[in-house]
């Protein structure tokens, strides 16, 4: 939510994240080949600080690594990523946008300040990102097309026999936190508008499966 934040955008990636490890396989009278540890790796606010602590270049490493211990390892970004500093600037976001596809984000939620280059550019950058951004909250009521109309509510991932939904939701104070003309076309209408989750079409609901050797079937 915040401009700028102290040194913590990774977020201590080896304590943190092994909380966030969900042992969700039932993994009792397992043996270790069965043993399939779900991990959920995310970073927040990193407002374009890519070489803070240990930055993107530590946390491809990290996530190769912790590739190494299980198939199912995931990777999400919960916002605020593409702006907050030169490189999001100069860009509009863009250059960040091509830096998390070379990490290899899975999912993506859209922070307050991913709006920040207005709708048109948000379009742009939702286009190119590799992520799957979702949103169960947000609904485009803009002219013409738009990639934040295709946002989906959420991903069913299945690692294995496990199901685990990842679903994006955006605070809607978002466009009081940020700058309202943001939101708005040239005639200030707004472009998108925050929405109770049930308001949305179940319709975008997608499905992904990792296989055993831990890739990614198509989308569902
Ligand atoms: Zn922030």
């Amino acid at each position: 939510m915040k401009h700028r934040i102290p040194n913590n955008r990774f977020y201590r990636l080896g304590a943190l994240l092994l909380a966030l490890v969900l042992a969700l396989s039932g993994l009792a009278g397992c043996s270790a080949e069965e043993q399939q540890d779900i991990v959920i790796l995310y970073t927040n606010d990193v407002h374009c600080a890519v070489d803070d602590d240990i930055g993107y270049a530590g946390l491809t490493a990290y996530r190769k690594w912790m590739e190494s211990k299980t198939t199912y390892v995931t990777l999400v970004d919960c916002g605020d990523a593409l702006q907050g500093d030169t490189l999001g600037t100069v860009s509009q976001g863009a250059y960040l946008v091509d830096v998390m596809n070379e990490v290899g984000y899975d999912f993506a939620v859209l922070g307050n300040h991913e709006f920040d280059y207005g709708m048109e550019q948000l379009s742009a950058l939702l286009e190119t990102s590799e992520a799957q951004y979702l949103g169960c909250n947000i609904r485009y009521t803009g002219q013409g097309s738009s990639a934040v109309s295709a946002l989906k509510l959420y991903e069913m991932v299945s690692y294995g026999d496990t199901e685990v939904a990842f679903v994006g939701v955006s605070t809607p104070e978002s466009i009081v936190k940020s700058t309202p003309a943001y939101f708005m076309d040239e005639s200030g209408n707004l472009s998108m508008i925050f929405t109770a989750a049930a308001e949305r079409s179940c319709t975008r609901r997608s499905r992904t499966r990792w296989t055993s050797a831990g890739k990614r079937a198509p989308t569902m």
